[in-house]
């Protein structure tokens, strides 16, 4: 995962610590000695994550947080704060000033990496919906801006078999005008998700009849609250099981014994981050969704493709992205063999693959025919050449005869010969179907949109040439044939 993190600190001893171990792991850093010269950077330099010093003459981090999330060109950047202090009275200044997680000094390595990644993904998700909105808004399609979403009214789900414990976190919670549903167990829980929409579950790890953890991942994979923000409460013992839950997907922790400004801020942190992405989805809306769609696949269209790629490719700076081009192998000889209808199915399915193999903040479209484009957001050439590689198994895989409406008959069946294939690129048993794709990286490849779709169309011509049913990167593409 590459990102840009920018460290906000006075000592430039503490910033350099921070600095080693953060390009150790590859990530992009910058520093900033005080207040103003911080958001500036922010402003400009758009880092996936602030990692905010408490304590600095002039302007403290406190306030400096606060402008972040007062300026619309940040709000949307995750900070975190850095204390020395560590007092709860400190966490809930900061927590109210918007900061979206703490850490004490010295920073622990661990924390400090689970919460990075945690928050760079949160982050990339909202970067996505971003973006989506502002293509629609580009494509003339937007509706009416809503007003700032408030938190009052959100739904909170309190899972904790403690009847003290729960009355103390509803209490706190509905003094910030929260409503609160309990559940003792994990099948109360998911009773109660599937009858009411919710904007954040709270879940306590003292939960003794069943895997508090497992409970959580349970709800984080169910329809009805994979996209609910978690919270989990545990003891200072249950550090481990913490992090771990954090690792999950649980988006924040607090500690016992429970405060309760802490939560409450906490808790409002997370339902204004969902709220603000229900707001990006509501932008989109149905029948925004149906312009930019294809109506066989579901997926988004070349219209939007297009027009998508172009705004991310304008951003400044240019942003890290890959493009996958995947083109079905010989998918003439389907249609010809087994019919339009079949050969519907055959796109329908490959899309589903390939829609439940890449990552939520990837963007999925139908580019033409049986070409489909995936974008990848912060995607390096080995990672994307990783998830094509990836893409490729999982389409090759597809078990084919219940597509093709023949059960017990797959494309095998009919040998090479009845599907036009060229007898010199074919085993002559078995043929599943099999996509090829090309594989363009922005800057490395490629600096605008038409460039990056070309080089991948390049790549995946290259794909094709050498025998399908394979990864072609557009870098190695242009070494072996320059010309092309
Ligand atoms: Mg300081």
């Amino acid at each position: 995962m590459t990102a840009r993190i920018l460290i906000v600190d006075d000592i430039p001893a503490n910033t350099r610590l921070l600095e080693a171990k953060l390009a150790a792991e590859y990530f992009q850093v910058a520093s900033a000695r005080e207040g103003a010269e911080a958001l500036e950077l922010a402003r400009h330099w758009q880092p996936d994550l602030i990692l905010l010093d408490v304590m600095m003459p002039g302007m403290d981090g406190f306030e400096c947080c606060r402008r972040l999330k007062d300026d619309p060109a940040t709000l949307h950047i995750p900070v975190v704060m850095v204390t020395a202090l560590g007092e709860a009275t400190e966490r809930v200044v900061g927590l109210d000033a918007g900061a979206d997680d703490f850490l004490s000094k010295p920073v622990e390595y661990t924390t400090l990496m689970s919460r990075v990644r945690s928050l760079i993904r949160l982050k990339r998700m909202l970067d996505e919906w971003r973006a989506r909105a502002e293509t629609v808004r580009a494509l003339g399609l937007s509706a009416q801006p809503l007003p700032p979403p408030s938190v009052s009214g959100a739904r909170v789900l309190v899972v904790d078999d403690w009847d003290g414990e729960a009355t103390t976190i509803r209490a706190a919670l509905a003094e910030e005008g929260l409503t609160c549903l309990r559940a003792r167990d994990g099948i109360e829980a998911m009773a109660l998700a599937a009858a009411n929409p919710l904007d954040l579950i709270v879940v306590s790890l003292g939960i003794t009849e069943e895997d508090p953890l497992a409970l959580a991942s349970g709800l984080r994979a169910a329809d009805a609250t994979h996209a609910v923000p978690q919270l989990l409460i545990g003891d200072i013992a249950e550090r481990e099981r913490l992090q771990r839950g954090f690792e999950l997907g649980a988006n924040d922790w607090l500690l016992l014994p429970l405060d309760p400004h802490e939560l409450r801020a906490r808790a409002r942190n997370q339902i204004r981050r969902k709220l603000y992405q229900d707001r990006l989805r509501a932008d989109l809306g149905e029948a925004i969704e149906l312009a930019v769609t294809d109506p066989l696949t579901g997926l988004y269209n070349r219209r939007y493709l297009t027009r998508h790629l172009q705004s991310l490719m304008d951003q400044s700076p240019p942003p890290h992205l890959a493009l996958m081009l995947i083109d079905v192998d010989f998918f003439k000889a389907v249609n010809d063999a087994h019919g339009h209808a079949a050969g519907d199915r055959v796109l329908r399915a490959v899309a589903e693959v390939l829609r439940a193999n890449i990552r939520a903040f990837d963007t999925l479209a139908r580019y033409g025919g049986e070409e489909f484009v995936v974008i990848m957001p912060g995607a390096g050439p080995d990672q994307a050449a990783a998830a094509a590689e990836r893409l490729r198994l999982a389409v090759a895989e597809l078990p084919l005869a219940p597509v093709l409406g023949m059960p017990g008959l797959g494309m095998q069946a009919l040998g090479t010969q009845a599907l036009g294939m060229p007898a010199e690129n074919t085993p002559m048993a078995a043929h599943p179907l099999t996509v090829s794709i090309g594989v363009g990286v922005s800057g490395q490849d490629a600096d605008t949109a038409e460039e990056l779709i070309a080089v991948s169309d390049g790549a995946l011509y290259a794909a094709k040439r050498a025998g399908r049913n394979r990864v072609e990167l557009a870098r190695d593409a242009l070494e072996a044939d320059p010309a092309a």
